[in-house]
């Protein structure tokens, strides 16, 4: 038995058999070199690997079709363009040709040679994708059936996930997720909160310790994976969780009260959704409306651009679901760890402080429009918000707000009907925004506090760095103080102030932030009963009175501690 201690992503335990993805495939030394009279036949190996790999793509298509929506089969599109590039597949069969090797021995001198290429063009933002389909064509090739897809029930080890990859998981198979790399922020542990699968990320080089085929025992709760553990382990994780059911079951019956303190005063739990079909899931918690919408999805999973009328259609049938409930869409935020194929600009040394969010649209101004307008034509469905990421500056608000009058504007020539007054707001995920919100206030309907970004900028700490997970500190004195001002500067300006950061989603947190007079918070579905729970067993009196007494402590465990001793 060994046990290794990760980062906790998403919440939940899961035993089952490793089921190690083999990150290097290209790594075998063998050259198998062949006869001249056979290299005719190796190349019709070679193109039956091909058609096999294009069958098994299409399927995936199609499963994919079969549980979300028709967008997530666009990323493997690429992935058959790919495999019916004549040009690529001609260069492989020349090898095989001039060099007598076997096909296989023939991909891998390519993939080489491929790699090489990617540092010196901009293939390099798909180099994982490329990289992806020349693994499945050798595991074809060499009969070896350790891809995803194969996995018909075990736990994924991997030293680290593309979005693409993750999205092509399938739920009914995969008992949980242990990744090498990453934080709790990642956008990859993010996801797997969102499909509900347990996972533990940031292990590091103690990924070696396990192998293929080791049963092992995750816990997503405290981030925690047990290589073989004994019955003993076993034992105790099953009542652990036979426990969590029970109180799982016992917040449920809160799915339809209000989230009122114990001295009466009202509280809005809010869901963040980024993929369409959490919108169930943010149901079924009782999320009371969403705080945040992240539309990145729309633009990652593909080659060129979604048109406006797809995004149209796809945050219409988003926010039917709602009915006349609060959305927030969040417009697009790319940059940082989220690239999109249809924008390969120069690489940036720091992409988290690049062109990214507000900077990247008013930049791509026609991109931005296009979504503004499908946003505006959405609005016209349900009670829609709309809101801007990492702003800096009052002139980003805007020129944001200029888009949006301009979009209006399009929209009544064309005579299309869509939400004449929406309400505008930004993110609050900068210590710039935070300092000067009293400003940026006058601009705005609302602000909502991204902490995410909001640690990570005023921290100094790239959030998808797992060297420097000691120092994503919610509670930082530094971090505690732009979020008060900020509460103060909203109130103060009659504006609403809502957080949707993962910090949101600590119960006792939770209770410090309304203490600190935001009274709407949004979090990931799956952690609205544990907060309600623990915010209608306690008074806003008291809240207040603990996020007083803690602004004078200076370090975020002692600020923990001191929450956890003084709330119920
Ligand atoms: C945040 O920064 O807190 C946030 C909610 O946005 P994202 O995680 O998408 O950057
Ligand atoms: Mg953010």
């Amino acid at each position: 038995m060994k046990k290794i201690k990760g980062i906790p992503a998403s919440p939940g335990f899961a035993i089952g058999k490793a089921r190690k993805v083999n990150d290097d495939f290209f790594s075998f030394s063998e050259i198998k070199k062949i006869k001249e009279e056979d290299v005719d036949e190796e190349i019709k190996r070679f193109h039956e690997s091909i058609t096999k790999t294009e069958n098994e793509i299409q399927q995936i298509i199609n499963n994919i079709k079969k549980i979300t929506d028709k967008e997530y089969a666009e990323i493997f599109s690429f992935h058959l363009s790919i495999l019916r590039d004549k040009n690529l597949m001609e260069r492989i069969e020349k090898i095989i040709k001039r060099e007598r090797v076997s096909a296989e021995t023939a991909v891998k001198k390519f993939v080489v040679n491929l790699n090489k290429e990617f540092s010196e063009n901009n293939l390099k933002t798909r180099k994982k994708e490329i990289l992806d389909i020349f693994e499945r064509i050798i595991a074809n090739l060499i009969k070896k059936n350790d891809r995803l897809k194969d996995i018909k029930d075990g736990i994924l080890v991997a030293n680290d996930l593309s979005p693409t990859q993750t999205v092509s998981i399938d739920k009914k198979y995969i008992k949980g997720f242990v990744i090498s790399m990453g934080t709790e922020t990642s956008h990859t542990a993010i996801v797997a909160k969102a499909l509900e699968i347990p996972a533990v990320v940031g292990i590091k080089e103690n990924i070696e310790e396990i192998k293929d085929g080791d049963t092992i025992l995750i816990d997503g709760y405290e981030g925690t994976v047990i290589v073989n553990p004994t019955q003993i382990e076993i034992e105790k994780v099953k009542s652990k969780e036979k426990e969590i059911r029970k109180f799982r079951k016992k917040i449920y019956i809160l799915k339809g009260k209000k989230t009122i303190t114990s001295d009466g005063k009202e509280i809005n739990l809010y869901a963040n959704i980024q993929l369409p079909e959490e919108v169930e899931t943010a149901l079924k918690y009782g999320a009371e409306g969403i705080g945040l919408f992240r539309t990145e999805y729309l633009y990652l999973k593909r080659k060129d651009l979604p048109t406006e009328e797809e995004q149209f259609l796809s945050y219409k049938k988003i926010i039917e679901k709602f009915g006349n409930k609060e959305i927030i869409i969040r417009t697009i935020d790319v940059g940082g760890d989220k690239f999109i194929s249809a924008f390969q600009g120069p690489k940036e040394l720091n992409s988290f402080l690049g062109l990214r969010g507000i900077r990247f649209c008013l930049e791509k101004r026609d991109v931005f429009l296009t979504q503004i307008k499908a946003i505006l034509r959405a609005g016209y469905y349900g009670n829609l918000k709309v809101m801007f990421p990492m702003i800096t500056t009052k002139e980003e608000v805007i020129e944001a707000k200029k888009i949006i009058e301009c979009a209006k504007k399009e929209l009544r020539k064309e005579n299309l009907k869509f939400k004449e007054n929406i309400q505008v707001g930004i993110m609050i995920e900068t210590p710039s925004a935070a300092l000067v919100s009293d400003d940026l206030a006058k601009e705005v309907n609302f602000f909502s506090i991204g902490s995410n970004d909001l640690i990570q900028y005023t921290l100094a700490i790239d959030r998808v760095n797992e060297k420097l997970s000691y120092l994503y500190q919610p509670c930082h004195p530094s971090v505690l103080k732009l979020i008060k001002i900020t509460a103060e500067n909203a109130i103060k300006n009659n504006i609403e102030v809502s957080l949707c950061g993962e910090m949101a989603s600590i119960p006792e947190i939770a209770c410090l932030l309304i203490g600190l007079g935001i009274k709407k918070l949004s979090m990931a579905p799956v952690a609205i009963p544990s907060v309600k729970e623990k915010i209608i067993k306690n008074s806003y009196t008291e809240m207040k009175e603990i996020a007083e007494k803690v602004m004078n402590f200076n370090k975020h465990e002692e600020i923990i501690n001191f929450l956890k001793k003084n709330l119920k």
